[in-house]
Order: C-alpha cells, then structure tokens, then sequence
C-alpha cells in the first residue's frame, strides 16, 4: 500500500476513535447525568420513584403494550403528582442533561415511544383525576388516565366524551396524536375536543392553552404529538349519552362475506354518515391462527336494538349467533370487550408489535384491493410463529372533517372536500425478536403497495395518522410542508432549545423521521 493511501486512512481511524471517544464520553456523561437527577427526585420524592430492582419498576416496564418497550431500562421511573411536580422534572433534566420519556397508557407500539434506556421516564399515572364542570359541558381529565377509567367515572351522569374506544389506551397518548372515536363522525378528532391544555412548556413554566391565550399552541397540541411540553391535563367538551347507553359490538365473519362487509363500510361511510352523525365502524380484515375473518366494530350513540342505518351490516352472515356481539350497553361494556378475548384483544401476552399506516380516498376499488394485498402478505409471512396480523380499515367521513373544522381544526391539514377518506392500520404481533425484520417487512409491503395502487388511480393521499404510523413513517411531511413549518416554527417559539427534541427523543420529533427503532 502506497504512503498517499496510508495517511487518509490514518486520519480516518483517528477521526473513528475521536468520534466514538466523544460519543462514549457524551454517553456517560448522560448516564451520571440521570444518576444524579434520580438521587434528587428520589430525595424529594420518596414514594414517588421506582428504582431499578425493584418489583414496582419490573411491573412498570412489564406493563408496556410493545415488548419492545418492555424491554428498555431507564435509570428510574418518576411520578409526578400534579403539574408543579412535573415542572420540576422538566428543569432538573435540563440541568443535568438527562434524557427522558413519558408515559401515559404505555400503547405506543415501537421501541422509545414511552421508555427510554438510562434516562428518566415520566409515568403520568398519578394524574388521574376526572372532574365534571358544574353545568356538565366540560371534563377535566388528568393525562394518566386510561380511557375505561374515565368512562366509569361519567356513566352515572348521563354524559361522555369522545376518547378512545380500547379501554387501556392512555388519554395522554391518544390525545396528542389525534384520537378516533366512536363519535368520531359526529364531534371530530379526540383532539378537536380539548377546548384547554394544562402544559409543561420547556422553561418550567405551567400555562393553561386555549385558543383565547395561546392559539398557535392549541392548534399545534391537536395532532403534534409530544413536541411541544408535557401535558398534564386536558379539557374536554362533554355531551350527552343516555344513562351511558349507547348500541355497538362485534360481528364476525368468513373471509367470503368480506365483499359484501366492504360495500357496506363504503355505504356506512358515505349516505349512512352522511345522514346520521351516531354512526361508528371499525373493519378488521384478521388473519388468526391461520383463519381468515373479518371482525366488524360497530357502534351507534343513541340506545336503540338493531338501528335501522345499520340494516345492510346486519344482513350479512355472521361465524354463528355467538360471534355477534351487538347490542344495547354501556360504552363503558363496549369499551371494555373491545380489550377482552376476542380475535382482536389486547390483553393477548408479551407480544413484540408492529404498524404501519395509509391514508385514501374511499372506494370500493380501493378497499377490496388493500384487502387483497394484506391477505397476500399475511400468508407470505405464515411461517412466522404466533403472528397475528389485521389490517383496520376506517372511514374518515365527511361529516368527520366537518366537525373538526367546526371545533377550531386541528394540525393534520386535512379539508371536509378531502373527505370521505380510507385509513388504513397495519397491525402486526409476534413474540420472537428473530422475526422482527421479516415482519417489519410485511407492513412495508401493504403500505408500499396501497400507495403505489392508489397513486396510479388518483386515491393517494400524503397524511399520515399518527397513533397508527410505524416509526419508518415521516408523519409530519404527511400533515403537508405548511403544516409542518408551522409546527416547527410554535415549538422553536415555545421550546428554543429544543428540550422536547433532543432530550425527550422518542416518537415522532419534527426534525425529521423517528429514529429510535
Ligand atoms: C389496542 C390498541 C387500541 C387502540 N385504539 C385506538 C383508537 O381507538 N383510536 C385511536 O386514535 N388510537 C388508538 N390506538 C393507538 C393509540 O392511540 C396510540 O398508540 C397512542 O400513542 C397510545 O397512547 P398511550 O398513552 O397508551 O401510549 P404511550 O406510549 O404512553 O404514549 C404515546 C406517546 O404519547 C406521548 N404522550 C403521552 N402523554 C403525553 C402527555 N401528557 N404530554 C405529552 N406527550 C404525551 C408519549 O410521550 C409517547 O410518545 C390504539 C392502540 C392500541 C395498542
């Protein structure tokens, strides 16, 4: 070898050992940064952080939905009681520079959403207040609340608002990111129902969002995931639910009714939404143990046996009497069998978890062939052991759009003559890490090939959904470029250091697309 080759080398293997000598230095300089800040805050707060080998900390990372978030460390779990506790935290991990995470009902579905390895996660669990206003229009709703909890606790009083429909999903989670409802058709998004933010913001301050004090802010919080504070209560529009009954369940059948469940979702999502705002569907096309279903989730807001705008879903053949699952019940009932045994439930072990996401414009043309290709893909990843795949096909209806542009909007740059849309889920479990890259490589495949097929046909379109994107996924270029250099500029505004970026790195960060896989 020739000296001229030699001395570029040279200066490459020293560049290499610089580069990873700083990187192993800023590594434990982080490290003994959250040593540090857990000393204090367990000094300060005693019964308020779970320490490392300890059983509460073991059933903290255990009760991740993803294994793959159960299976990260932080150096200690603290839970703030109130805003001012977590005010506290969010100076002192400037201070020490010390990375953190927050965790609210612990769905998220890939590695760092809500668990950070040596830093602090932030386990909003002890906010878990509900507090109905006097006149209930209006529920404040501590962010560590799960959405079950929040419907027990409304029941009794006749009225609800328009959360998520799994019963352990968290409010802080779903919220940030969107959240589809069971009311989605009649009130919007989740977000596009939080008339105020109790925040965090990046200096320590507690301010209290709404569109009045801050409006770029309260626009920016509705689908801006956690980029922009520490949220630690949210209030919500509430309205009325008779005695808390509502009509709504499961119906599941053979792969060969799917074409007829198809035109039904279609017909639902168009004429049916448009003509009666009560309407809710959620289309699971199941690959179970090697069977092939179809589970459809329907619901309805008022408490009337077999309504008449679902007369053409209750015509289609069910497996048998028992895999119908429809009737008059509370939401909280509905809520909680969504989360039970059933082809879909959550609650289905340590499972390493996957997603993807897609958004169309609705047709039958474009339902029948994301069906297919989901099929297709499924059974080419059949030998995988325990994988348990659906595909959640959902309407974004018009009347959906309407409501949120009526309630102030929201960041996702999505228009009522956009509407009605097709949103696509991938949802992919599995137990062996082994399989992670061959799964990983089936929703790839179902969002590849949708997009191309839709672009080909003028059904494509940009947005993303956040709660349901993989971490493969550039959500916010999804919201489209205004959007996104708004968001940007509110958190630069809001966060000039970019604590919210840089030190809480997990999820979807407006920089770019997540790269904590
Ligand atoms: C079984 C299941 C059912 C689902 N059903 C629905 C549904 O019906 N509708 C729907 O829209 N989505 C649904 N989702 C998707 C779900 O909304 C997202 O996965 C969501 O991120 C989960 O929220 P979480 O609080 O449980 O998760 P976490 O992992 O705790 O949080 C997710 C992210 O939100 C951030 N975050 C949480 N709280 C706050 C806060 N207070 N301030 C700032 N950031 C915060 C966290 O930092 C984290 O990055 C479902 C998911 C699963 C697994």
């Amino acid at each position: 070898m020739r000296l001229f080759h030699i001395v570029p080398l040279c200066a490459a293997l020293t560049l290499a050992n610089f580069t990873q000598n700083t990187l192993a230095r800023s590594l434990n300089e982080q490290t003994g940064g959250c040593i540090v800040a857990c000393k204090r805050l367990t000094n300060s707060f005693p019964s308020q952080v779970l320490q490392r080998n300890t059983s509460a900390y073991r059933n903290f990372t255990d009760a991740y939905w993803a294994e793959q978030q159960q299976n990260m460390f932080p150096q200690c779990v603290f839970q703030p009681a109130d805003a001012s506790e977590a005010a506290v935290l969010i100076r002192l991990v400037q201070e020490t520079h010390c990375p953190f995470a927050v965790r609210s009902g612990g769905h998220g579905a890939f590695t760092g959403v809500s668990n950070i390895q040596d830093g602090i996660v932030v386990s909003l669990m002890l906010l878990n207040e509900t507090v109905v206003s006097e006149d209930s229009t209006r529920v404040s709703v501590g962010v560590g609340n799960r959405w079950l909890d929040v419907y027990k606790s409304l029941e009794n009083r006749g009225i609800t608002i328009a959360g998520g429909r799994y019963p352990t999903v968290g409010v802080g989670g779903l919220s940030v990111g969107g959240g589809a409802s069971f009311f989605a058709n009649a009130r919007g998004w989740t977000c596009d129902n939080i008339l105020g933010y109790e925040l965090i913001t990046a200096n320590g301050s507690i301010i209290q969002v709404s569109n009045s004090s801050f409006p770029d802010l309260h626009w920016a919080l509705r689908g801006g995931g956690n980029n922009f504070g520490l949220i630690t209560k949210m209030h919500f529009e509430a309205f009325p639910l008779r005695n808390g009954l509502m009509w709504g369940g499961l119906r599941v059948s053979f792969e060969s009714e799917i074409p007829a469940i198809l035109q039904a979702a279609y017909n639902l999502g168009t004429i049916g939404a448009e003509s009666d705002p009560g309407v809710g569907q959620i289309i699971n096309v199941v690959r179970y143990q090697g069977i092939k279903v179809a589970v459809a989730i329907l619901s309805y807001i008022n408490p009337i046996e077999r309504p008449p705008v679902m007369a053409e879903f209750l015509s289609i053949p069910t497996v048998n009497a028992s895999t119908d699952t429809t009737r008059v019940r509370t939401l909280t009932n509905l809520s909680a069998e969504l989360g039970g045994d059933n082809p879909l439930g959550e609650d289905s072990g340590n499972k390493r978890r996957g997603r993807g996401t897609a958004t169309f414009r609705l047709s039958v043309e474009m339902l029948t062939y994301a069906k297919d290709v989901c099929f297709e893909e499924f059974d080419s990843a059949a030998y995988v052991e325990e994988l348990d795949s659906v595909c959640v096909f959902q309407v974004i209806t018009r009347p959906q759009l309407t409501a949120s542009a009526h309630r102030g909007g929201n960041a996702f740059g999505l228009d009522p003559a956009d509407g009605p849309l097709f949103l696509l889920n991938v949802v992919l479990s599995w137990p062996h890490a082994a399989d992670d890259v061959r799964v990983g490589q089936v929703s790839r495949n179902i969002i590849e090939r949708t997009t191309e097929y839709a672009r080909a046909r003028g059904y494509d379109m940009d947005f993303l959904y956040m709660n349901y994107a993989g971490e493969f996924q550039d959500v916010f270029s999804g919201y489209g470029a205004v959007n996104k250099a708004r968001l940007a500029a509110i958190a630069k505004k809001y966060d000039p250091t970019g604590v919210f970026q840089r030190l809480q790195p997990g999820y979807f960060k407006l920089a770019g697309v997540s790269s904590s896989t």
